[in-house]
């Protein structure tokens, strides 16, 4: 990606200047209209309902204009032209609170807001609360009902850990940070525990007035009586999950327990992953019922890059697969990702006023192969490629 600076092409213009010349040309760089331009690129906003190709421009970290062919100078400018220039993306399911590198990964990715969903409980949430105050873009933390976190014997096997007052004890002291509560209820993680685990997740998040994020699939308890216990704005990730306890049924149809919760304004979330939550036959069945997600995420960590997760525009590619369109995989990591979190409720779009946080992505043509959990592969004939991240009108290279 090219960048020119404008103060740079003066004195490459001009070679040595006497004082008088480099305040003139300080004036002049000030002078300039906007920061930053991102020129040609195919701009896709779905919260605008726009995709066209159009220059971006940004002033004092602002999307200032978004129009066919800006003249006014600009500091920088960013040649888009066969690119798609797309709000920065957010990722609602990621375990970036793991490891103090991981924003920065991320936002090379283009992710300019994160979520950890449930990587530490009340015993260790300071660990991640500190990667998410020191993060360059924003990130936000679930609690894990589970007061040690992810444990590899299961996080809520012992029902003793999930501990309402020590959750609540930590969210009280990381208000601005914890966003909600996570509750992991597979049968490798909960054990019988899940309904007792979510009802508790559900009280402590109550009392803050947040959200309950559920990871579904392989439950013992029936998919419909979890279902029971969330109300508007809880999220169930991990959406494609195969049976035992899928969102559909033995014939594949989605159930209505589902349907009722999504109309209820519960979300659906992909939480793609590495174990048991993502199968090719249960994505076909799912996506035929036109039963499309609300949030794609990609339950991101520092391997991530070589597994099949790769990075969230690659989990967005996926879909491409099963009828989804780009416009829809966009608006599902940006301005319905959004809406999930109000930490994030001004964003997701490249509206005139906006925060300046833009994704470039290059949408590429081939033979491109996708796995799901269970090592099935897929090949589609287009795929998402990162390049490079606008934070708050600042460019950050891919490379
Ligand atoms: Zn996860």
């Amino acid at each position: 990606m090219r960048i020119m600076n404008r103060r740079e092409f003066s004195c490459t213009a001009f070679g040595g200047t006497t004082l008088v010349l480099a305040r003139a040309l300080r004036v002049a760089a000030s002078a300039d209209k906007y920061d930053l331009l991102i020129r040609g690129g195919r701009v896709i906003d779905p919260a605008g309902r726009l995709d066209a190709i159009r220059d971006v421009a940004i002033s004092a970290g602002r999307i200032a204009g978004v129009e066919s062919n800006v003249t006014a100078s600009s500091t920088n400018t960013v040649d888009a032209h066969g690119k798609l220039v797309v709000p920065g993306l957010l990722d609602i399911h990621t375990h970036a609170g793991r490891s103090a590198e991981s924003p920065n990964l991320l936002l090379k990715d283009g992710v300019t807001g994160w979520i950890d969903a449930g990587t530490q409980g009340a015993d260790h949430i300071g660990d991640v609360v500190a990667i998410a105050r020191s993060s360059p873009q924003q990130g936000r933390v679930l609690i894990n009902i589970g007061r040690a976190g992810l444990l590899s014997e299961g996080d809520t096997m012992d029902l003793a850990r999930a501990d309402v007052n020590a959750a609540r004890d930590a969210i009280t002291k990381n208000r601005e940070y914890i966003v909600g509560v996570k509750a992991r209820l597979s049968r490798d993680v909960a054990g019988q525990n899940d309904y007792e685990v979510l009802r508790r997740a559900k009280e402590v998040a109550k009392s803050f007035n947040l959200p309950v994020m559920i990871h579904m699939g392989q439950t013992m308890s029936p998919l419909p009586k979890l279902l029971a216990l969330l109300q508007r704005g809880d999220i169930v990730t991990h959406m494609f999950a195969p049976p035992p306890n899928s969102i559909i049924d033995d014939n594949g149809r989605i159930l209505p327990e589902v349907l009722a919760a999504r109309s209820r304004g519960v979300w659906f979330d992909v939480g793609n992953g590495v174990t048991g939550h993502m199968r090719w036959d249960v994505v076909e069945a799912i996506m035929k019922q036109k039963f499309l997600p609300d949030t794609i995420s990609t339950d991101w960590n520092m391997n991530s890059p070589t597994t099949g997760v790769i990075d969230l525009p690659n989990c967005m590619s996926k879909l491409l697969n099963y009828g989804m369109s780009i416009n829809q995989a966009v608006a599902c990591a940006t301005i319905h990702a959004s809406r999930t979190f109000s930490v994030f409720r001004n964003r997701g779009t490249l509206k005139v006023g906006a925060p300046a946080d833009i994704a470039l992505l290059d949408l590429r043509e081939g033979k491109f192969e996708y796995v799901d959990n269970f090592s099935n592969k897929i090949t589609g004939n287009q795929r998402l490629f990162p390049g490079g991240t606008v934070l708050a009108g600042k460019w950050i290279p891919r490379t």
